[in-house]
């Protein structure tokens, strides 16, 4: 707890209503020193108008108040636990097992709580819990202590009590039943099956009643052809782990496609073991994180997918439905169909084009290969929405044949393309209820908006797959006036109790041979599922119609969603907001991504300006008669030419801190849920200003930072050639880097000594680590304009190189050759030219923190001793020590310190989570709060590895391997970042150390970093 204890410098200062205090505050020097008066006087050099007596007046009277103030003890007002709870020790963090799915995002996760305070969010590891949290779900503990939260229920926008809430929509229902209207419920695809029955509740008892599903972002084609196929309305959870060959046509199978949480799957297979890993090919128009990740990625049109795909299938099944596909594509989309004909059940094929036809095809080809990555036994919930019925809601509503519209998890008037037509069929319905979190835009339309808790304040139930069972416990009793929408629902059935009691009593039913307890405990619980059998289906049709689509006129806009904002449910979240996209490093924006080609051709640009920030042209976007005017333009190396992307989830303005109501809403462009439109494009006027935190930049000839190799180099040759140690000279000698120390080593072999190692196979860029970063170690966010100037203080960023198959020598090459700054050989435009990506770069991503070197360049240039070595390994911070000199930034040659250039906590100027009572409560208490003028940066999150030895202490035995953890190694969940005890030599930090692909960044420096790499293999 902080101390109310004031300072002060002048009686002015403590009365705070003099203006001097003000002013102070303001400016360091409230006016001029007027020097040339004094200065000029030649009497007031030679005497003082204070006299001696005077001045021991003064000093005397200070100082006896300042010895009487510092008697005062600082008052601390604290609350003690009268009766301790049994299961509270305060300073030792509590867990609980929950799971959360939001319509959009799901996972099962451990909540780690402090004296009954959730602060951050970890993956639930126990067997059976397979879903891991991405970067927002992770930022989703932030957004419990959103201070934009509705607090209370309101009828038509003022505060009301629940029990009037009740009685209007109980009337309201009463009446629709007496007018013979419709009672509507809307909501987002629920996974609960006690949601789910209390919903058959509500309309057998009211049978006008009926329920929509309506997912903001649509899978209702992928859901449609599973239905007509297998006669289930679900998506299909593949199993990447078992493809040896994975091909995917417009799928960004490692992003929100069909609900994501595919990476760690898709991770096991893609470290090479024993000669071997997947190879993957990745045909798309915007370049994704699965696009990234392929070992051949084909920037392609969405017209030319669907021609693809008709090949592939042609292929597979020995058809010749006729194909248009363009020439150029022709070679490489037949020998990926062969090599997964080849791979057969080894083999599996996933497709993002939004056409039924499309995606009938995808359940043909794995059929026809009997691939063991496609499974119809627990098939995914979590779509479940149908285009067709809310278009059919929205005509109903219009012919005032719907009376009470009851809304939940859903915010149609910002997410549906025809939000226009749908608040002004919302006039027409007489009651309206939106059940939110917040008094959004569809809230703000209703007659009433009733204020539900957050996924940690409530309880549910969620079956993500088929016979798959998780609870949502709460984690802090529910911080405002708010219900849950179940709650409600038992209410209007006529029954008495709680949505508690009739979840517990549901899932007795569900969970057989363990107890509530146990569930409750886990957080899961695995029952069976049996397979979907499939019906027959004329899938020759399908491809034949397929084939037949026409490309569309001008430009396809293929909307997408970021890694940071998703759906934009959680846009008021500044951690989401200032996470640099891991394709274009931008924040705080969305903009359209343009190929190169068209760039050019449009006069589109991109430059890095003076201080250091990246400009974009504006362009105006017209579709479908809908003309967007100032939309930011981001040059995308790898975007198929012909094709722009834009994400969704941003431009929101309801229950919104203006900070955050940046970028443009695209779901005005989703006409029909489709994520393809055609598009016409112009340039605009003037030019945009990103907050960008990594230009297009290739790796400018430094080849021993990213490294890489093909699989067949890992296996045919020396380690020593893939993996090569830079020399460095001694003595006049080459000699290996490694062998050589600037300083005598200390002995490192005793206690604990923590290594991190980062697979740059396994690590797909997610950011999850980054956000996990944020949580556990009060990371502040700074905002755009200071993310522009470089100030962005994430402690760990994820780097993204481009590079081509056959730039990285040559960029080497030329840079050896460079002769002077101009001319041809010129380094001025020698870099620049190895700055300007391939059409189609390869991408590979890489996390970097603090290195922990064991001969750390920041400690030795520190003039205050403020960073030094630890005895395990990690180089710590006293920031009570530092001045803010900053040499040791300078001198650190990975550029992961941070310097606080201003308070960003308490501070109105940055008006986001810590500056308001709300947002501080996710603060860890174990990680100090810096203040303005420090250095901070990683600390191998020292707080967590003291907790485990103490832990291990105080149970009297030794640290298990895998117990120590950083928060960006727990939240890894594709296993790329591995922390742990490198003299603990069993553990598999230790294995991992010694592997023929480690490597240290930076080598030739001779910093011995704590930190470890491990190249990357790429099966081309
Ligand atoms: S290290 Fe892991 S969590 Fe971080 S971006 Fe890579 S895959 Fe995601």
């Amino acid at each position: 707890m902080s101390s109310n204890k004031k300072y002060w410098k002048s009686v002015e200062e403590l009365n705070e209503n003099s203006s001097i205090v003000e002013a102070l505050r303001n400016n360091e020097f409230v006016e001029a020193i007027p020097t040339d008066e004094f200065l000029g006087d030649k009497t007031n050099l030679s005497s003082s108008a204070t006299s001696r007596r005077d001045f021991l007046k003064y000093v005397g009277f200070s100082t006896a108040a300042a010895s009487l103030a510092a008697c005062e003890g600082p008052v601390h007002k604290s609350i003690p636990y009268v009766v301790q709870p049994d299961q509270i020790i305060p300073g030792v963090a509590d867990y609980y097992a929950t799971s959360v799915f939001d319509g959009f995002d799901f996972a099962n996760l451990l909540v780690k709580t402090r004296e009954g305070r959730p602060i951050k969010i970890d993956n639930n590891t126990i067997s059976g819990a397979k879903f891991a949290a991405n970067a927002r779900i992770h930022a989703s503990i932030l957004s419990l202590y959103d201070s934009m939260r509705l607090k209370q229920p309101k009828i038509a926008g003022k505060a009301a009590a629940w029990s009037d809430v009740n009685a209007k929509i109980t009337a309201g229902i009463a009446d629709a039943k007496a007018k013979a209207k419709q009672v509507v419920l809307l909501t987002n695809t629920l996974a609960s099956p006690s949601t789910e029955k209390l919903i058959a509740e509500f309309i057998a008892k009211n049978p006008n009643a009926k329920h929509v599903i309506y997912d903001a972002v649509s899978e209702s084609e992928a859901l449609d052809a599973f239905e007509a196929v297998y006669g289930e309305r679900a998506l299909v959870d593949y199993d990447f782990s078992k493809a040896s060959l994975i091909v995917s046509v417009g799928a960004d199978l490692l992003g929100d496609w069909q609900g994501g949480s595919y990476d760690s799957g898709y991770a096991k297979g893609r470290i090479p073991k024993n000669g071997k890993m997947s190879r993957h090919y990745q045909f798309e128009a915007n370049m994704t994180l699965s696009g990234a990740a392929a070992d051949k990625r084909i920037p392609m049109s969405t017209a030319n997918q669907k021609q693809a795909l008709v090949k592939i299938y042609n292929v597979i099944t020995n058809s010749a439905v006729s194909t248009s596909l363009d020439k150029e594509f022709d070679a490489v989309v037949t020998k990926a169909a062969q090599q997964l004909k080849a791979a057969g059940s080894q083999g599996v094929l996933v497709s993002g084009i939004q056409d039924t036809n499309a995606q009938l095809l995808v359940l043909a080809i794995n059929q026809a290969l009997a691939s063991a990555s496609f499974s119809t036994i627990g098939t995914r919930q979590i779509r479940k929405g149908s285009n067709a019925k809310v278009a059919q809601l929205i005509k109903e509503m219009e012919a005032g044949s719907v009376h009470t519209l009851i809304m939940s998890g859903v915010n149609p008037v910002y997410t549906l393309p025809n939000s226009t037509e749908f608040s002004a069929a919302l006039k027409k319905v007489s009651v309206s209820v939106t059940f939110s979190l917040k008094e959004d835009e569809t809230a703000v339309l209703t007659s009433i908006a009733a204020a539900v808790p957050h996924y940690l304040e409530s309880w549910n139930d969620l079956s993500i797959t088929k016979g798959a069972y998780a609870l949502t416990q709460p984690t802090i009793r529910p911080l405002f006036e708010t219900k849950q929408f179940q709650d409600v629902l038992i209410s209007l059935n006529g029954n008495a109790g709680t949505y508690y009691d009739y979840l517990r009593a549901n899932a007795t039913t569900i969970v057989a041979g363990t107890s509530w307890n146990q569930v409750v405990h886990d957080g899961i619980y695995t029952g069976a599922a049996s397979a979907a059998t499939a019906r027959p289906v004329d899938y020759s049709s399908a491809a034949s119609a397929l084939s037949k689509v026409k490309a569309s006129e001008g430009f396809e806009l293929v909307l997408y969603t970021k890694t940071g904002l998703g759906d934009g449910q959680q846009a008021n979240n500044p951690w989401l907001q200032e996470f640099p996209d891991p394709i274009t490093r931008v924040s705080w924006d969305n903009y359209l991504t343009v190929s190169r080609f068209d760039a050019d051709k449009l006069g589109l640009t991109n430059e890095i300006v003076a201080n250091g920030g990246l400009n974009g042209s504006y362009a105006t976007l017209t579709v479908n008669g809908i003309k967007l005017e100032n939309v930011p333009v981001i040059v995308q190396p790898g975007q198929a030419k012909g094709t722009v992307g834009m994400a969704l989830g941003y431009g929101r303005k309801a229950a919104m801190k203006e900070e955050m109501m940046v970028g443009i809403n695209a779901y005005s462009l989703y006409k029909g849920f489709n994520s393809l439109q055609s598009a016409q494009l112009a340039k605009g006027n003037g030019d945009h200003e990103f907050a960008c935190v990594q230009g297009q930049k290739t790796l400018m000839g430094r080849g021993d930072i990213i490294k890489e190799t093909t699989l067949e180099i890992f296996n045919t040759k020396d380690a020593k050639e893939w993996n090569e140690v830079p020399m460095v000279s001694l003595d006049h000698k080459e000699v290996e880097a490694t062998s050589v120390d600037l300083w005598t080593s200390f002995d490192r072999s005793v206690g604990h000594h923590f290594n991190l190692s980062i697979d740059l196979n396994a690590c797909t860029g997610c950011g999850a680590c980054v956000i996990a970063c944020h949580a556990e170690n009060n990371v502040p966010v700074v905002g755009k304009a200071e993310v522009r100037r470089s100030r962005d203080m994430h402690w760990l960023r994820i780097d993204r190189y481009y590079s081509s198959e056959d730039t990285f020598a040559e960029d080497n090459e030329k840079k050896e050759n460079f002769d002077g700054l101009f001319g041809d050989k010129g380094s001025l435009d020698g870099f620049g030219q190895m700055e300007k990506p391939a059409d189609n770069p390869q991408v590979s991503f890489q996390p970097v923190m603090c290195q922990h070197c064991n001969h750390a360049p920041c400690e030795t240039v520190c003039p205050v001793a403020a960073t030094s070595h630890g005895r395990q390994g990690q180089n710590q911070m006293a920031y009570n020590r530092c001045v803010g000199t900053r040499y040791c930034a300078n001198n650190c040659p990975y550029k992961v310190r941070r310097f606080n250039w201003f308070l960003y906590n308490k501070n109105s100027e940055f008006d986001y989570n810590m500056n308001d009572d709300l947002g501080r409560m996710v603060l860890n208490p174990d990680v100090n709060v810096r203040s303005r003028g420090v250095m901070e940066k990683c600390s191998m999150c020292i707080q967590m590895t003291q907790a485990t030895i103490l832990k291990a202490k105080r149970e009297g035995r030794t640290v298990v391997d895998g117990e120590f953890q950083t928060a960006c190694s727990n939240a890894c969940s594709t296993g790329a970042m591995v922390f742990g005890d490198v003299n603990d030599k069993e553990s598999h930090v230790a294995v991992l150390a010694e592997d023929d692909r480690m490597y240290h960044l930076l080598e030739h420096v001779g910093t011995k970093p704590n930190v470890i790499y491990h190249v990357k293999v790429r099966n081309t």
